[in-house]
């Protein structure tokens, strides 16, 4: 008799009550991981080389035993289950569309067969669907979703290790991939880096994240939304880890993870808006199209519109596959409001090339900016490319650090290279657009919409 162990955005061996529930039912159990290619695939080079990193890292935990096959889970999974004689697959509850389609087909071929699907926890601290209104429904904003959900409270993290469950030997699989090429620098994979990175971040950084998660210079956030979207640490840990921190930075820490907690939420509810306007007045937004939107678009992509925080940013995010949120909240902005562009373009870039990429924190970050989201940043707010980079990069550190054709330009007036005295330095282009007119446009624009309520 034994049990199966299905992980998927859980590659860690600590704070899981998947374990706890496997150990339970069975005195031994199997660790599977299912390299499925309706995710591998629109997943990007970086994500995909980070999950079989992050595998050999959870591999290496569990004494060299997980099993890895390639196929569709509803294949593969009840073969699985079989072959070994287990009766009940353990899983971590996915609520992505894609994941809860998944796991009902799973879920539904097991029982054909007289096994079940067990679910114990999720990848975040309250599941998803948990916090409502007084009344029943869904939260649509963020704040009161917040207050809701600290009250709600979550659960103190489960104490396991590898040794909680006695893993079988594994019988051959299809192995874990060699990483794919990719130009980014990752971040390390894996538990062990994943607690490094936040017991660093606690012991320096979490006492000034208040003041300094805005400036992508001085890049002091914590970085763990990877370890977060793999599910190599649990946000229950770190929510457990805060509360004997009382500072007012550790609360704006908090209120992050509820932000991430919050679209999850959103995006079950309404999972419709991984793809469409979750405000469907907006659907009446005029927006740009034909061969000027796309080349306008290349130049967004290739970090080439003559701006340079957003240049900076769109190269970030090439070179680490990752940008920092303050940069995210200003190239999107950019793309949505001074190019007209429909942001699911902006969003599907994103998801090409993030090691974070996370369909529920993606679209809605998006959508927050186009004000078409649930908390919308009021429309008529447009980022103006050149007070923002002087704000936040005030001295224009960022932007040298990813923009070599200005790396010359001193402090500040790296911001409006077109204001130097010698002009637009060689090899960077000039503004694509004009700020001014294309943020009245944009007001002209919503405008239909306001009018389409
Ligand atoms: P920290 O500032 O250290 O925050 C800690 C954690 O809180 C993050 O790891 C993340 O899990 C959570 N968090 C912080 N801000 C947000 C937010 N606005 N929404 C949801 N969760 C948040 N985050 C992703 O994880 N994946 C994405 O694909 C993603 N796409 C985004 C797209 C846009 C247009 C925008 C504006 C934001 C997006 N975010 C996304 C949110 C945010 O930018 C990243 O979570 C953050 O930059 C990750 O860096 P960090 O771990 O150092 O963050």
């Amino acid at each position: 008799e034994s049990a199966v162990v299905w992980f998927r955005r859980d590659l860690r061996v600590r704070d899981q009550p998947t374990f706890l529930a496997a150990a339970d039912a069975a005195p031994c159990a199997l660790a599977l991981f299912v390299l499925d290619p309706a995710l591998l695939g629109p997943s990007g080079a970086a994500r995909r080389t980070y999950l079989f990193r992050s595998l050999r890292a959870l591999d290496a935990a569990l004494g060299g035993r997980l099993l890895v096959v390639r196929g569709d889970p509803a294949d593969v999974v009840p073969r699985v289950a079989a072959g070994c004689g287990a009766a009940t697959v353990h899983v971590a509850a996915d609520f992505g569309p894609y994941g809860r389609r998944r796991d009902e087909a799973v879920e539904k071929s097991l029982a054909d067969d007289g096994r079940a699907l067990v679910r114990t926890g999720s990848p975040y601290a309250v599941a998803p669907g948990r916090v409502r209104k007084a009344d029943g429904t869904p939260f649509r904003v963020y704040s009161p979703f917040r207050r809701a959900w600290t009250d709600h409270g979550w659960r103190g993290p489960a104490d396991t290790d590898a040794s909680t469950v006695r893993w079988l030997h594994p019988q051959a699989g299809d192995g874990i991939p060699d990483d794919d090429a990719v130009d980014a620098v990752l971040p390390e994979a894996g538990e062990e880096a994943a607690l490094r990175r936040w017991h660093a971040f606690l012991d320096d950084g979490v006492q000034d994240y208040g003041s300094d998660r805005n400036r992508p210079d001085r890049d002091r956030t914590s970085r763990l939304s990877v370890h977060l979207k793999y599910g190599e640490i649990h946000p229950r840990t770190l929510l457990a880890d805060l509360a004997s921190r009382r500072s007012e930075s550790a609360g704006t820490f908090r209120n992050e993870i509820a932000w991430r907690e919050f679209y999850a939420d959103v995006l079950l509810h309404r999972p419709d808006s991984a793809r469409r306007n979750h405000d469907r007045a907006f659907d009446a937004l005029p927006l740009a199209s034909g061969a000027a939107a796309r080349d306008r678009f290349a130049a967004w992509c290739a970090g080439r519109t003559g701006f340079p925080i957003v240049d900076a940013g769109m190269r970030q995010l090439r070179a680490q596959a990752w940008m920092h949120n303050r940069v995210r909240m200003i190239v999107a902005s950019f793309l949505v409001k001074d190019l007209h562009l429909p942001w699911q373009w902006g969003a599907r870039h994103f998801m090409g090339l993030l090691v974070d990429g996370d369909l529920a924190s993606n679209q809605h970050g998006w959508q927050w900016t186009a004000g078409s989201g649930t908390d919308p940043a009021p429309y008529f707010r447009v980022f103006n490319p050149v007070t923002q980079g002087e704000r936040f990069d005030p001295d224009g550190e960022y932007v040298r650090r990813f923009v070599p054709e200005l790396r010359d330009v001193p402090g500040k007036a790296v911001h409006q290279p077109w204001r130097l005295p010698d002009g637009v330095p060689r090899g960077y282009p000039e503004p694509i657009v004009d700020h001014a007119a294309e943020r009245q446009e944009a007001l002209a624009r919503y405008q239909q919409v306001t009018q389409a309520r």
